[in-house]
């Protein structure tokens, strides 16, 4: 394979690229002397990032460098691994994958790509092409966040709108704390704040941007719905929505109307734990702006019991308003058109039957199942077993909920292979284990922007460095796979570069092209706003913005967002609530890290050596327990032993505690059973549990 770059031996190089440790593909320009990175620096002129780098922006060389890096293909024998060849991990798996295709069929397989799928696109293309071509619809999500909101608004605008904080005059941060989870958008909203945005943050805990908002509230975890209808009731009874746009681009605002009457503040009070007076404080100061711009995030709302109603709620919101497609609002974001790289496979992927619209939507496809429904095939056979999985960058054993299930899930498959870059919890479950490039080491493409930020930029990833030993790129892995397995005319693409032309071609881009352009990136569209974003209309079914949805009903669900308890409550399971009587609220985000990655990294470890759980300083009394205290969190499913952070911070009868951590996981505490009925997506974010002295 050819380096896409040209490094001379003696002089340093200054390479435009992006980081790909987490999903925003910050720009960053990567020095380069005899073959060997020396210094990265954040990229001034990038759209997004604007030069910025995180933490773990600014550590990613020790990630790239780091010692315990997997450096060769290994085998697990009689429970020790042993050093292979590609060769013979190669010729194992083929020989693998044609004994379960001939066994129990191709759909025996299931292939995954972790959270690195959503930054990488290349990793995912290429696990997607190679299930088609074997044959199983298998390829499968991890299913646990984003499609709540892509679905939800898609089922209320016909498309993805997105928000532009730049320019608003009133910024709803909800469940979202983008100081640590997304630092560019937080640079987006200080800016906007700057420019006279009232801000309101609605979140149980005192996130950094809770002490500059007009209003802070916090509900009750899991109520959020319930909220989101109380204001679309204060701002219908007050007349305060935009009647025109409503009358010329909405349908079913009779209905809606109808239908909120009876979520009054006061009710809303009783369910959220938030005042009346300051649902309506919030509603109004919403409605009233010139514009406003709820800015949700990426799981806090969606792993929920009603997630993807929540979605609903917080799009009608700002349909009723009219913030949409207008400055400061919610905008219309042109996407990448991609040479489309899969190929037709009839039968859908396991999770369909319970998840119809995770898959399919009007008759667009998405052709991905429901990951969570993966230990239901493998360890229940439902609804066929599953045998197999090659799982690419997935740390699924600490990531996903229930790890205890997710462990058991894959110690029973008759085969697992893992490729990653380091051997994480999971990996160590695998029969074998196969080195990954790191995303320097290879060449592919920045695009997130336009799908988590709203911003039209399409960059090149060129590859930077060459991969240590014997780390391969997932190109090299699937093309020499594909070789084996007979499907070489399905993977013609002789370099990466050549698969990122392909995927640039419908654009009429290539990846010379971009190199060309001094940053290495290009707005690939313009965004419009106004008459001009809405002069071809909505494409939903009624050409218009769904506020009540057929499509919703047509499947069985409420056709307009509707408040149901989480499973598990005070409420809803009082009995339960006797021996739990907290609120968990799992997977917060640090700053350090990115889900379970970058923990190895020691200038990062030593920031944030070890998990807190994050409760209120009378509930930490109400339990005898003392800030620092090492202490037992228990739900219904397990118990993980944690040291405690008092603080007022966290709304009392709450407990934090953040995610991605193998030691004090938890996830040992999380229900894969609980779940958003319409999405499958699991409720991480309000459980019931208590704290014990360890
Ligand atoms: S926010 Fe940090 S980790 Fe994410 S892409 Fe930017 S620099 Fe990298």
């Amino acid at each position: 394979m050819t380096s896409s770059i040209n490094v001379s031996p003696t002089d340093e190089r200054v390479i435009p690229t992006n980081c790909t440790l987490c999903v925003n593909s910050c720009g960053i320009n990567v020095h380069v002397k005899e073959g060997k990175i020396i210094k990265v620096k954040g990229m001034p002129e990038h759209p997004l990032s604007k030069g910025a780098l995180c933490p773990r922006g600014a550590a990613i060389l020790d990630w790239e460098y780091a010692p315990e890096r997997l450096k060769y293909p290994m085998k697990k024998v009689n429970g020790e691994w042993k050093r292979i060849t590609w060769d013979e991990a190669l010729d194992v798996i083929a020989s693998k994958l044609r004994e379960i295709k001939e066994r129990q069929g191709a759909r025996a397989v299931a292939v995954q790509v972790g959270s690195i799928g959503g930054e990488d696109r290349e990793s995912t293309c290429f696990a997607q092409r190679f299930s088609d071509v074997y044959g199983t619809p298998n390829f499968l999500d991890p299913g646990i966040c984003y499609t709540d909101i892509i679905r939800g608004r898609m089922l209320t605008f016909g498309r993805l709108p997105f928000e532009e904080p730049e320019g608003s005059k009133c910024i709803v941060l909800w469940g979202h704390n983008p100081e640590v989870s997304d630092p560019p958008k937080a640079r987006r909203i200080r800016e906007a704040i700057k420019g006279g945005a009232k801000l309101v943050v609605i979140d149980p805990k005192r996130i950094p941007f809770a002490r500059q908002a007009d209003v802070h509230i916090r509900p009750r975890p899991g109520t959020d719905l319930a909220l989101a209808l109380a204001m679309l009731n204060v701002i219908i009874d007050e007349g305060i929505y935009d009647d025109q746009f409503i009358d010329r681009w909405a349908i079913g605002f009779d209905e809606l109307k109808a239908h909120v009457k009876q979520y009054t503040p006061e009710w809303a009070e009783e369910v959220t734990w938030v005042s009346s007076g300051d649902i309506r404080r919030i509603a109004l100061m919403y409605a009233e702006s010139e514009s406003a711009c709820i800015i949700q995030s990426t799981c806090g709302l969606g792993q929920q019991a009603s997630g993807l109603q929540t979605a609903r709620a917080l799009s009608l919101l700002q349909a009723v308003t009219g913030n949409v497609y207008l400055p400061g609002t919610w905008i219309r974001i042109p996407m990448p058109h991609w040479t489309n790289h899969r190929i037709e496979i009839e039968e859908r992927p396991i999770g369909v039957e319970d998840y119809p619209l995770y898959e399919e939507l009007w008759g667009r496809r998405f052709r991905a199942g429901q990951g969570i429904s993966l230990p239901d095939a493998v360890l229940e056979g439902k609804p066929y077993p599953v045998k197999a999985v090659i799982l690419i960058a997935g740390n699924f054993v600490v990531t996903q909920p229930e790890s205890q299930r997710f462990r058991k899930t894959f110690k029973k498959l008759d085969f697992f292979v893992v490729v990653d870059v380091f051997m994480t919890e999971t990996a160590k479950l695998a029969h074998i284990v196969l080195p990954a490039a790191t995303s320097l080491e290879k060449t592919g493409l920045g695009y997130t922007y336009a799908v988590t930020q709203g911003i039209p930029y399409v960059s090149l990833r060129p590859r930077v460095a060459e991969p240590p030993e014997e780390c391969w790129s997932e190109f090299k892995f699937w093309t020499e796979l594909a070789k084996r397995m007979g499907y070489e005319e399905y993977f013609p693409w002789k370099t990466e570069e050549d698969f990122v032309d392909f995927e640039l071609s419908d654009m009429g881009l290539s990846a010379k092209k971009l190199r060309e352009l001094p940053h290495g990136g290009l707005f690939f569209a313009t965004t419009k706003h106004g008459d001009e974003a809405y002069k071809d209309g909505f494409p939903t079914p009624s050409g218009k913005i769904e506020l009540y949805s057929e499509t919703l009903k047509s499947y069985g669900y409420d056709p307009l967002p509707t408040y149901r308890e989480p499973t598990e409550s005070p409420v809803s399971t009082p009995e339960l609530a006797k021996d739990y009587p907290l609120i968990l609220i799992s997977g917060t985000r640090e700053r350090n890290f990115t889900h379970s990655e970058m923990r190895n990294i020691a200038r990062l470890r030593n920031k944030t050596p070890q998990p807190l759980a994050e409760v209120h300083p009378d509930t930490a009394r109400m339990y005898g327990v003392a800030d620092g205290e090492m202490t037992a969190v228990e739900t219904k499913k397990g118990s993980i032993t944690i040291k405690i952070r008092a603080t007022e911070d966290i709304a009392p009868g709450v407990v934090s505690i953040p995610h991605g951590w193998a030691q004090a996981n938890v996830n040992m505490l999380t229900d894969t059973k609980l779940r958003d009925p319409i999405t499958g997506i699991a409720q991480v974010k309000a459980i019931l549990c208590r704290l014990r002295k360890a």
